[in-house]
């Protein structure tokens, strides 16, 4: 598999890690740009973003973050979606890991956001790793031919079922609202042959055994019943309000709220790892407050990597 080598590798594509990006692609540092998903993040599903100064109060959260990516790659950031499920951060060069490849980095950033949410179905968290995943892109092969479960109606829920619908025999889809009329990527992974669409049904408990999931039990509003499925992997897309932090283990210092832990230059505990935006479970969640993260960690990594003595600023063009 490939590796890549680069100054910079920010996790997450959100306002955060765009505008870090885009200090650091100007600041000609090699820059890569890792991102899950660009529709899933809290920019992203923003209706309408009202506040951001100098924007038109009409804009989607998605067009000002699309603009924000733009403007990025446009300065040269290699923007790339990946989910990132592993970092190592000793020595020098930190080591990042995604289902597309290994990427080495002087400067790892983490912009992963605060979507998440803890394990919270019944048996999630006891076959997180046997069975239980939240990376279709990362675990998907192991299901060929295998039923597995995807539990969620938002966008990165449905993208996520096509991808499985490539490996396994059936994919449960149980969502507890049904997607809306519009909604055509819904409409098309429901109209596939090997998709069972569980409409207004909840999930309930994923069972298994020390081999794994075995199963889950359900509930649909229609029945008065609970219902068992036999199935061997369960995938689950619930947006909650968590720094996303999964994938770092115990390699920086978190507050006890769950946000990670930096000083005034956005540098974490662990040397040349830094954090912006929501993953730091600010008080004040705002794109503005993320952006302005992501330019303060930008020009701090330029004097590391660069050992200046003192921090550019950036309208002084030599
Ligand atoms: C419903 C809603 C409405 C809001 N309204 C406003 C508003 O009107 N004005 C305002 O200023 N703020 C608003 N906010 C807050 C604002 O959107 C956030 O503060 C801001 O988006 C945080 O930026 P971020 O870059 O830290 O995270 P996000 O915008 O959440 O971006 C994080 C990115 O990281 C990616 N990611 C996550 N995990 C991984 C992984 N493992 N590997 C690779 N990529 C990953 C995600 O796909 C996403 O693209 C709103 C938030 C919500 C939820």
């Amino acid at each position: 598999m490939e590796t890549i080598e680069a100054d910079v590798v920010i996790v997450g594509g959100g306002p955060a890690g765009c505008t870090c990006a885009l200090y650091s692609a100007r600041a000609n540092l090699k820059t890569v740009i890792l991102d899950k998903n660009p529709a899933v993040g809290a920019l992203a599903i923003t209706h309408q973003i009202a506040n951001y100064p100098g924007v038109s109060s009409e804009m989607s959260g998605d067009t000002l973050l699309a603009l924000m990516r733009d403007q990025a790659v446009e300065y040269g950031t290699d923007y790339r979606r990946a989910q990132v499920f592993g970092v190592d951060v000793n020595g020098e060069w930190k080591t990042v890991y995604t289902p597309e490849g290994t990427f080495k980095a002087r400067a790892l950033v983490l912009a992963s956001g605060a979507m998440g949410r803890p394990a919270s179905f019944k048996g999630e968290a006891d076959f997180l790793g046997r069975g239980v995943s939240y990376c279709a892109t990362c675990d998907g092969a192991f299901y060929k031919g295998r039923e597995v479960a995807v539990v969620g109606s938002n966008k990165e829920a449905v993208e996520e079922a096509q991808v499985l619908t490539k490996f396994a025999s059936l994919v449960h889809w149980i969502t507890s609202n049904d997607p809306k009329d519009d909604d055509l990527h819904a409409k098309d992974l429901i109209a596939q042959s090997n998709v069972r669409h569980w409409s207004k049904t909840r999930l309930l408990q994923i069972e298994g055994n020390e081999g794994g999931v075995t199963g889950v039990q359900v509930k649909s509003r229609s029945d008065e019943n609970q219902q068992a499925l036999s199935l061997e992997g369960v995938f689950v897309y619930m947006s909650g309000s968590k720094p996303i932090t999964d994938f770092l283990g115990d390699q920086v210092a978190f507050k006890e709220d769950g946000g990670v832990v930096v000083d005034d230059f956005m540098s974490t505990t662990s040397e040349g790892v830094w954090a912006i935006g929501d993953i730091r479970n600010t008080p004040f969640k705002q794109a503005v407050v993320a952006a302005s993260d992501g330019c303060i960690a930008a020009m701090a990594i330029d004097r590391y990597l660069n050992s200046r003595k003192s921090i550019r600023v950036d309208w002084v063009h030599s």
